[in-house]
């Protein structure tokens, strides 16, 4: 049967456990499996037989994550990890070695961004940022010891929405793989291979488990990528052994268990409640952040309202496209000034302020004095991040209630 993803979110992969008949995720809460003899244990460690050794590596609650991601996203096949930024790590260092280059959205992520312009700077992994709405850019960049090109699905917090099918064109052309960091949009609003995406990655800490109760990633490889080319020499042993699985393999084999970059066994099934509810979460975060746009952008002491939902956007008519009519939870607004935004912040009652999105409440924060606090000028421009800047990441709860809450709080500034 093809069943439809808000069926498949619930029911894929969720066989009954076989001997207790739990209809849950069980959690294999074990460090490590226990074999019977040395030959059956060591065909294992060999790969004459499949098993799970050590948690590390594998584990009977990951797979079932694993097996749901992957059907979600139509893929081949799914790493779960640590976090988001476990994922990111894991699949650039697997792709990546010391010589190579990268071309990126320089509208991404801080913690990504970083990654890129530091961490494995320092590793001799050289990236370009390209401005991510002018496809022809990442064309530009491109260099002979380009590996990958990343980007994401909707620019954090700048809200820029790359033409995805057009950059993965590119990326084809240049037999590269196309990554997308799909967090923001999830599953429900698109699947990123089918605009021509390679591999994609979450950050399951957002909307995926929904309720900012544990940290995730994911990574799937949409099976559509040509791991045997020349480009990929250093993918040559796994090619040959795991064929279209070289990716994958190579990923767990290497940065992923070497990184210890594994999840819990109860992150996982926290994901898996996450993943029940993840259609109608989206469809009213979306709607509640399309109320809230409308609502900010007719008041009079907002600046500025991105949301490409918002028909004057730039991104309205590429987003709608992409993402099934569907634009997000996120939107930004400016005010007159960073006093203002803080005490406009201070004055709301039902919204947190904390660094997270996704959540099932409603989020604010003030980033250029919090998560970009650690870029330069020019950087946070790109990202689109001035001091007059407020990021929300619009919750759940009854759409009038977080407008009143925006409402009280116009009143104290
Ligand atoms: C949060 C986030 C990440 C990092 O994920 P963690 O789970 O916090 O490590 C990566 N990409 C995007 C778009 C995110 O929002």
């Amino acid at each position: 049967m093809n069943y439809h993803i808000d069926t498949l979110l619930i029911h894929a992969e969720n066989v009954p456990e076989k001997e207790q008949r739990s209809t849950t995720l069980p959690i294999y809460q074990t460090t490590a499996f226990k074999y019977n003899s040395c030959e059956e244990i060591s065909k294992v460690f060999n790969g004459e037989a499949a098993g799970f050794i050590y948690s590390r590596i594998s584990n009977p609650s990951l797979d079932i994550l694993e097996k749901r991601l992957t059907l979600l996203e139509g893929g081949l096949g799914s790493i779960v990890t640590s976090s988001g930024m476990a994922a990111i790590t894991a699949t650039i260092l697997t792709i990546a070695k010391n010589g190579h280059h990268v071309v990126a959205s320089n509208s991404l992520f801080g913690g990504t961004y970083a990654f890129f312009d530091k961490t494995i700077r320092e590793l001799g992994i050289e990236t370009t940022f390209v401005d991510p709405s002018n496809a022809e850019q990442f064309a530009k960049a491109i260099k002979p010891n380009t590996k990958a090109i990343f980007i994401e699905t909707i620019g954090n917090p700048k809200m820029d929405v790359p033409d995805i099918a057009e950059i993965a064109k590119i990326a084809k052309k240049n037999k590269i793989p196309l990554i997308v960091d799909s967090t923001v949009t999830t599953p429900c609003l698109v699947q990123p291979k089918e605009l021509g995406a390679n591999i994609v990655i979450h950050s399951t800490s957002k909307f995926i488990n929904g309720h900012g109760n544990s940290l995730g990633g994911v990574i799937t490889d949409c099976g559509n990528f040509d791991w045997g080319s020349d480009k990929f020499k250093h993918f040559k042993n796994y090619g040959d052994k795991y064929g279209q699985l070289a990716f994958l393999a190579k990923t767990r084999k290497e940065v992923f268990r070497d990184f210890g970059a594994c999840q819990s066994p109860f992150s996982a099934f926290l994901m898996t409640i996450g993943l029940e509810t993840l259609s109608l979460r989206m469809e009213k975060h979306c709607k509640n952040a399309e109320a809230l746009a409308k609502y900010l952008s007719q008041h009079k002491k907002v600046k500025g309202v991105n949301y490409p939902g918002l028909k004057d956007n730039k991104f309205n008519s590429i987003a709608g496209k992409q993402f099934g009519g569907h634009f997000g939870s996120l939107l930004t607004f400016r005010l007159k000034n960073k006093n203002e935004c803080f005490k406009f912040i201070d004055s709301l009652k039902l919204a947190y302020n904390l660094a997270n999105l996704g959540d099932a409440k409603t989020l604010v924060i003030h980033p250029a004095s919090t998560i970009c606090v650690e870029f330069n000028e020019a950087e946070k421009k790109n990202m689109g991040v001035t001091d007059d800047l407020i990021r929300v990441s619009v919750g759940i709860e009854y759409a009038d209630d977080i407008v009143n809450d925006f409402k009280q709080a116009f009143e104290k500034i």
